[in-house]
């Protein structure tokens, strides 16, 4: 089977021998279950590699992280009951009080969020560094610096780290590297083969894909950093639901074709939006005027429907005309599904260490390109300009 692409191992991949041999796993329901006798239910041995516990996984979780290990090439997968959850717990599960952290300037908010609060409780120390910083991060290390995260591209801003001189950096000092990489999904940028310790999705963007269930999943490159991610789950006692599970499975089969229609639909529309004079700059990473544009052709292979524009200066009247009236682009967080979003971003880049608003001359939005017609979502858009320009 290796000698077969990337999207034909990812529809194949499935364990053998069901009783009733169905294409998909069933969708077990269990907290208990039972065992052959006595002697099995402190026999740690046996139960190494099948659960004796529901909440150590069934059919399902099985079989999903078995794809998601040949998605991302990874040694072990672990699953969590959302992204946000699979980032703060591969992060618990790697640092210990008196560490410190280095954490990417634009990484999604709710981790930064942990960093500041919940990592400070446990006594772990972060410091967040600019995403453009490459192998000038040997300056931000201090002795106990035990982990870097990164998150490809960044949120809302779309920086793309140099993460190859990163992880040269992190391993000569010993420290872990972790990176979030929910925007390529493991299809258009596999970090494991760049170095990169841990890889974390949160499932419920691209490969559950219908925006109606939530999951994460952690990555680890080695069988060292697997184990201490099963250690932690099982500390903290989380588990995926089985039907959540099912979702992710479900989708990861359709995942290339779906990326595939995103991609070329937000390229599209990228493209066009950088032609409108209403439009300061498009953060779009496969446009050549994406300032790391050399790094996305070297280190990824494709572009998923998330991007961000930079508007000219807008009052505020002319920005709330801007944004009434759309009809196929709806408010909303996340992303992933089969529905465009747009999502004004400026209340959000307070938060950042880095004065990003400083060169901006106007308000920054976020796309989701869904799979809509792309034709149609330009219209939506060339409307909103026009009530812009109109309301000026
Ligand atoms: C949405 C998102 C998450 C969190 O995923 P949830 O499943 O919503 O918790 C983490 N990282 C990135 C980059 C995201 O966009």
């Amino acid at each position: 089977m290796s000698r077969t692409s990337p999207k034909t191992r990812l529809i194949h991949a499935r364990a053998g021998g069901r009783r009733i041999p169905t294409v998909n796993p069933p969708v077990e329901r269990a907290s208990t279950l039972l065992l052959p006798d006595a002697d099995a239910l402190y026999d740690d041995l046996i139960y190494e590699d099948q659960p004796n516990y529901g909440r150590m996984g069934l059919s399902v979780h099985r079989e999903l992280e078995g794809a998601l290990c040949e998605l991302e090439g990874a040694a072990g997968a672990r699953l969590a009951p959302s992204g946000l959850a699979a980032c703060t717990l591969a992060l618990s599960g790697l640092l210990r009080a008196g560490d410190h952290v280095l954490v990417s300037d634009s990484v999604y908010g709710p981790t930064r969020r942990f960093c500041n609060l919940r990592l400070k409780a446990m006594g772990v120390e972060a410091d967040f560094f600019p995403p453009r910083i490459g192998n000038g991060i040997e300056t931000r290390f201090k002795p106990n610096t035990k982990a870097v995260f990164l998150e490809a591209p960044g949120s809302l801003t779309f920086e793309i780290s140099d993460t190859p001189a990163i992880v040269a950096v992190a391993q000569a000092r010993g420290a872990y590297t972790l990176i979030d990489n929910t925007w390529g999904a493991g299809v258009f940028h596999r970090p494991l083969e760049l170095g990169v310790d841990v890889s974390i999705q949160a499932l419920t963007k691209y490969v559950v894909g219908h925006s109606d269930y939530f999951g994460g999943a952690i990555l680890s490159r080695t069988p060292g950093v697997a184990a201490k991610m099963v250690n932690v789950m099982e500390q903290f006692g989380v588990a995926l639901g089985p039907e959540e599970a099912y979702a992710s499975l479900r989708g990861l089969r359709t995942l290339h074709t779906r990326l595939a229609a995103h991609d070329a639909a937000s390229r599209e529309v990228a493209h066009w939006l950088a032609d409108q004079s209403d439009v300061s700059r498009v953060l779009h990473p496969a446009l050549e005027q994406h300032p790391d544009h050399t790094i996305w052709v070297r280190d990824f292979r494709g572009a998923c429907g998330l991007f961000g524009v930079v508007l000219e200066a807008t009052p505020k009247p002319a920005f709330d005309a801007f944004l009434r009236g759309f009809e196929l682009f709806g408010f909303g967080y996340s992303w992933g599904g089969f529905e465009s979003l747009i999502l004004p971003c400026d209340p959000q880049l307070r938060r950042m260490a880095g004065d990003w608003t400083a060169d901006k001359p106007g308000p920054l939005l976020r796309l989701h390109i869904g799979l809509e017609d792309p034709a149609d979502l330009i219209a939506d858009l060339d409307a909103a300009f026009e009530r812009r320009r109109a309301a000026l």
